[in-house]
């Protein structure tokens, strides 16, 4: 796509639909009781985004030299969401600007390298909190799009949504992917061996209490979250694990030796995957004014 090609698309009626997510879901989050907070886009420190096993390799985050240190961009709030929870704020979202050069993933439609979440934690919950929280979010929002005159149908649907363990999910299906061209409604995959952050069950090591939302007809996952780890020591030791090293996150375990993280739990929803979803469209830059598809060059 060239400059005016980009300029000439059909994009106002999209970015309509838009406009009715994101007002559906500050909306929503503002009268659940949630603080808005404003992003951060450059920090030293952000989202290792692994070990995860899905991830194809380590990703490092772009950075930028300011004012003589070396900052890194946002690959995600998560680690800045816990922290804030340590300052007090106990019900937090953010409209969060993410930058994550991926590789390889421009051909499965859901991949941009630069995208918004809707990035929210809950000082002191469980994850049953917080998927019945995005299933009230999702629920709601599919009912109220019904009056939108949409171009297609998005499903009737009621919580509680579908649960399925990863393990049960790969026996079923074969992959996410798989059950989410094949399922009609949105589905849960729970226990995910990922990064640090996500809390490992105590009771049942080896086992995670974190868990993802995939949409129906092979749109896939538009959802990720997890109960949190905390304590400095387990926080560490995981880190060690992955081989991940503790330089790059200094003032978070500084935050955490001193016992100012607390439990937490909470989840990120992709803006554009939704709304791609809301829409119908085959590719997430279809719903982006300035398209962001690895491995193409931006053109404004
Ligand atoms: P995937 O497995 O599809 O690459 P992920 O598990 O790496 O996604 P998370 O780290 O869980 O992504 O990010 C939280 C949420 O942010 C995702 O559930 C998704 O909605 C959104 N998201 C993540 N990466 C992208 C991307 N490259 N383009 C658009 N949205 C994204
Ligand atoms: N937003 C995700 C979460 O809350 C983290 C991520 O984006 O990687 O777990
Ligand atoms: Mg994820």
């Amino acid at each position: 796509m060239n400059a005016l090609q980009i300029v000439t698309r059909k994009i106002e009626p999209i970015v309509e639909v838009q406009t009715k997510v994101i007002d559906h879901m500050t909306r929503y989050m503002v009268g659940k009781g949630f603080k808005w907070m404003l992003p951060v886009m450059l920090s030293s420190i952000t989202d290792p985004l692994w070990p995860d096993p899905a991830a194809e390799d380590a990703l490092k985050p772009p950075e930028v030299e300011v004012y003589g240190s070396r900052l890194r961009l946002t690959h995600s709030m998560i680690l800045h969401k816990q922290i804030a929870v340590g300052m007090g704020i106990d019900r937090l979202f953010i409209l969060s600007p993410n930058i994550r050069l991926e590789r390889g993933s421009a051909d499965d439609g859901r991949h941009a390298y630069e995208f918004t979440q809707l990035d929210f934690e809950i000082a002191g919950a469980s994850m049953d909190d917080v998927m019945g929280l995005i299933e009230g979010l999702i629920s709601g929002l599919f009912k109220e799009a019904r009056d939108w005159g949409l171009e297609r149908e998005v499903p009737k649907v009621r919580p509680p949504f579908k649960r399925f363990t990863l393990e049960e999910i790969k026996e079923e299906f074969g992959s996410e992917d798989e059950a989410s061209r094949l399922m009609k409604e949105p589905f849960w995959v729970t226990d995910i061996e990922r990064e640090f952050y996500d809390r490992e069950d105590p009771e049942r090591p080896g086992h995670f209490r974190n868990y993802d939302l995939y949409l129906p007809e092979g749109y896939g996952e538009v959802s990720s979250g997890g109960e949190r780890e905390w304590e400095y020591e387990v926080i560490v030791r995981k880190m060690k694990k992955a081989g991940i090293g503790l330089d790059a996150f200094r003032p978070y375990l500084e935050v955490a030796r001193a016992g100012l993280l607390r439990p937490s739990a909470g989840a990120g929803i992709g803006v554009e995957r939704l709304v791609r979803y809301m829409v119908g469209a085959k590719h997430i830059a279809e719903v982006q004014p300035f398209p962001r598809v690895p491995g193409i060059p931006a053109v404004i």
